[in-house]
């Protein structure tokens, strides 16, 4: 059975998170959506939220077993371990994020002996959760950048900090 994890802050989850997930489950068994913490960004929207959004953005995966999502903190190596996975999938929309996840990727194989598997962007090159976060400050439609169910999560938190 081969788990794949694709961590990150989704923060907000976006199609080109979707999009890879998409792709990650044409090779993995179970792609586990692992919503965690970047040490260098603060959250606007919760974890807990997150979680619920992307698991009811995937409902029928998620009722097949074929995608798992859960939030969680620490390190993602040991996290992907406590899983069982054995494999990191990442996103990669250009040169930029080749060189960030350089260090990861030889880390996470030396200490945990986990192999990381890259997926390029293709739908969504540009997208980012920051830019999102903008169109969303400047009060206009993100629709076209997030899926229904987190849009929910974007409409619940407007006039907070969002
Ligand atoms: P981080 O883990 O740095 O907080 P994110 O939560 O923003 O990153 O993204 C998680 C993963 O998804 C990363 O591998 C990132 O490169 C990738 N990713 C982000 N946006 C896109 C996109 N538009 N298309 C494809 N991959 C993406």
């Amino acid at each position: 059975m081969k788990i794949g994890l694709y961590a990150g802050s989704f923060d907000p989850f976006t199609y080109g998170h979707k999009e890879i997930v998409e792709k990650a489950l044409l090779f993995c068994d179970i792609v586990l959506i692992g919503i965690g913490d970047n040490a260098s960004k603060l959250r606007t929207y919760s974890k807990g939220e997150m979680e619920k959004a992307v698991s009811a953005e995937f409902s029928a995966e998620v009722a097949c077993g074929r995608i798992v999502v859960k939030q969680y903190s620490g390190l993602t190596g040991d996290f992907a371990l406590k899983e069982n996975a054995t494999l990191l999938i990442r996103g990669i929309r250009n040169a930029g994020d080749l060189k960030v996840e350089e260090d990861f990727t030889v880390f996470n194989r030396k200490v945990y002996g986990l192999e990381t598997v890259f997926i390029m962007a293709d739908k969504y090159p540009q997208l980012s959760s920051t830019l999102v976060k903008e169109v969303i400050r400047a009060n206009c439609d993100a629709g076209d950048f997030i899926p229904p169910k987190v849009l929910e999560v974007v409409a619940r938190n407007s006039g907070s900090n969002a």
